[in-house]
């Protein structure tokens, strides 16, 4: 069996072409442009690439952005100085810290700084709470990314054995808490779990946030299973690109450029899943356009404040 492909990024798409639409829709009836700040600290180049990809987005789908930067050697204080003045700024209804921060700089202060009603990351104290409970403001974009495309490809979570694979407060939790809320009967597995095995074969729906490249293999997933990819790596050696690519993309593998893969291994697990996001264009561009999906949002709640 060879997995349906779940496309992340045309679903990526439709949301953008919604969120532009009701963006210029909000503008007319004269509620002012959303605007995104987000907050760069240091000069790591993936943190980089993905606030120029949540600019541009902000750019495309016209809501207002800013971006500032800090040098890698910022204090905490100086980073909440900057979370201060966008809290401030009534031209900015989301705010971004994009992580890691510099290990100097004291993360749990900075994200518990941000205003919850600008915290479009629903990393805030506050909106972990409320989607605790049931009553989202902001779900975190990535997990929110995960539900919207499950939703869209008509894969209702309901009854259905769900395993998430990673207990991240940015990844794991909410979506574990998401899927939950969606009636799904749901195990977190984490680097502790006995037999990892045993407890991703129950999953109808399989959700893999590791952080390690092609962890769950085909004896990991149960046939038939849905199978999404939160993993983003980065990999650059033949040896690697022999394991993990499929063979199309094999071929094409240059070492100087490298590859993208994610947590699953791709060539023996889209053999026995029913449906696989790939990486990239899975999942990576949904929580982009959640990104831009709770800016908005955030900017009509605050019209409503
Ligand atoms: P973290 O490193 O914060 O969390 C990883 C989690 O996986 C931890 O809970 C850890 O367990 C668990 N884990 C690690 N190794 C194993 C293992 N061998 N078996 C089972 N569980 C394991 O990562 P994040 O949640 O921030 O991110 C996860 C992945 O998703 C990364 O690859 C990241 O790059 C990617 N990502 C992708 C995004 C996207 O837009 N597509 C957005 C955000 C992240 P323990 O708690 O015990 O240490």
């Amino acid at each position: 069996m060879t997995a349906r492909i779940l496309d992340g990024a045309a679903i990526a798409r439709q949301i953008r072409e919604e969120v532009r639409a009701e963006a210029l829709a909000f503008v007319n009836a004269g509620g002012g442009k959303p605007g995104l700040g987000a907050l760069l600290v240091g000069d790591d180049p993936a943190s980089h690439i993905y606030v120029a990809s949540k600019t541009k987005a902000c750019e495309e789908l016209g809501l207002h952005h800013v971006t500032e930067r800090l040098p890698v050697s910022a204090t905490t204080e100086d980073v909440l100085a900057v979370v201060t003045r966008f809290n401030e700024d009534p031209a900015i209804h989301g705010i971004l810290v994009q992580l890691p921060l510099p290990k100097q700089v004291d993360a749990v202060r900075v994200l518990d700084a941000v205003s919850p009603g600008k915290d479009v990351d629903g990393f805030h104290p506050e909106n972990v709470g409320l989607l605790s409970q049931g009553r989202t403001r902001f779900a975190p974009c990535t997990p929110a990314g995960v539900m919207e495309m499950l939703r869209r490809e008509g894969i209702d979570p309901k009854g259905r054995c769900a395993v998430v694979v990673g207990r991240s407060d940015i990844v794991g939790k909410p979506m574990a808490l998401l899927l939950l809320h969606a009636h799904a009967t749901v195990t977190i597995a984490h680097s502790r779990t006995a037999d990892l095995g045993a407890v991703t074969r129950t999953a109808d729906i399989l959700v893999a946030a590791a952080g390690k490249p092609g962890l769950l293999r085909a004896e990991h997933v149960r046939d038939g299973a849905v199978v999404v990819d939160v993993g983003i790596h980065r990999i650059q050696t033949q040896e690697e690109a022999t394991d993990l690519l499929s063979p199309a993309r094999l071929a094409k593998f240059d070492p100087a450029k490298g590859a993208v893969v994610g947590d699953v291994h791709w060539p023996s697990v889209s053999e026995v899943a029913w449906a696989l996001t790939p990486v990239p264009g899975g999942v990576g561009p949904l929580t982009i356009a959640m990104l831009m999906s709770n800016t908005l949002r955030a900017a009509k709640l605050f019209a409503r404040s």
